[in-house]
């Protein structure tokens, strides 16, 4: 607490994101970033862009990227936004759209980064449980609302709703915005990026850092009715205009562009998760069923937290969640094989004592 605070500074719960450490000696899998570099022509993109050019300003309308998004899904550039990563875009979201004399609905378990962004923007809020099983009921979201946001998959469940539910809640909840964010979409979901030209009301965020491997350049993207994409273009333009530097709008241009690499890429991160799923199911855990580059996994006996710790100890970082009914469970980030067979091994050491 500071004097010199506002009282909306002195209001805020921040979000406290996962662990970086600065020694390199941890088996990192506790931020969801990519065990597997970005595409090589993102990276030679990046390069060739560093030149005498960064005098300039960058495109505040980000044209070129806006054009790569838009034809990667066949939508024209009036229906994709692109942001300093997918929270960036969330946040403008959170402020261009949802009316804060309304509840807005989301998860009870799901990114702790909506209850952050609803205190910085004074929204009301009601989370709608999800089932034993952790999955999303969209029969649910059935309150008066000023709004809907929701993970899909969810994290840090790893839960996938079919695109039908989507379209169902859609059906059910016109009169408002109704954000999904894809964050993990690409690890075996389908997109709710098609139903974009029969619901102006639907926006769709998807971000680099995941799937295409680009965490550390921060570029997320948004897909919805041009109405959608000019109410976040009012927020950031009454912002920050530049928020998308030169070499983040030449790096992902590219990496959308590779797209044999980008398929490698995640098919080796799901046939990774579906094998160290079966192994920790072998050792007595339970996971739910991940379509996501993350399994979120519990056993019956030993106290996650404990876990959590000794495979720390062992040089292993997961994600442990200390909150109501989900402080049993460990989020763990699919890395390379080679890093989740020491995974496999330190969580084998912990079960047999
Ligand atoms: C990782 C993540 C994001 C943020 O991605 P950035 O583009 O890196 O900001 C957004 N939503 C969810 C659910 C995530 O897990």
């Amino acid at each position: 607490m500071s004097k010199f605070w506002s009282p909306l500074t002195a209001s805020l719960v921040p979000y406290v994101p996962g662990e970086q450490p600065k020694d390199k000696t941890y088996i990192k899998l506790n931020t969801n970033e990519n065990p597997y570099p970005p595409s090589p022509k993102a990276i030679e993109a990046i390069q060739k862009a560093a030149d005498a050019d960064l005098r300039l300003y960058p495109d505040p309308t980000c044209e070129t990227l806006v054009e790569a998004a838009a034809g990667y899904y066949g939508l024209s550039a009036s229906q994709v936004f692109v942001g300093n990563g997918s929270d960036e875009i969330l946040a403008f979201a959170f402020a261009a759209f949802f009316n804060p004399e309304k509840k807005l609905l989301f998860p009870d378990i799901t990114y702790s980064f909506y209850k952050v962004y609803a205190k910085l923007y004074g929204l009301q809020t009601e989370l709608v449980p999800v089932n034993e099983q952790f999955q999303i009921e969209v029969a649910s979201y059935t309150a008066d609302n000023g709004g809907i946001i929701l993970p899909n998959p969810n994290a840090p469940t790893a839960q996938l709703l079919p695109l039908a539910d989507i379209r169902k809640l859609l059906d059910a909840n016109t009169e408002q915005a109704v954000v999904i964010d894809e964050a993990y979409i690409d690890f075996g979901g389908e997109s709710a990026v098609s139903l974009i030209q029969e619901y102006p009301n639907l926006l769709v965020i998807q971000t680099l850092s995941k799937s295409r491997s680009l965490a550390g350049l921060r570029v997320g993207l948004a897909f919805g009715s041009e109405e959608l994409i000019d109410g976040l273009n009012r927020i950031k333009n009454s912002f920050n205009s530049y928020t998308l530097d030169r070499l983040a709008l030449a790096g992902a241009v590219a990496a959308l562009q590779d797209e044999a690499y980008f398929r490698e890429a995640t098919d080796r991160v799901i046939a990774t998760r579906e094998r160290v799923t079966h192994e920790a199911q072998r050792l007595g855990f339970k996971a739910t069923d991940s379509k996501a580059n993350f399994i979120f996994i519990t056993h019956p006996e030993i106290p996650a937290k404990s876990i959590f710790q000794q495979l720390r100890e062992k040089g292993v970082l997961v994600r442990y969640f200390d909150q109501p009914r989900i402080d049993e469970y460990l989020r763990v980030s699919i890395g390379t094989d080679e890093e989740m067979d020491a995974f496999v091994a330190a969580l084998g050491d912990i079960v047999a004592g």
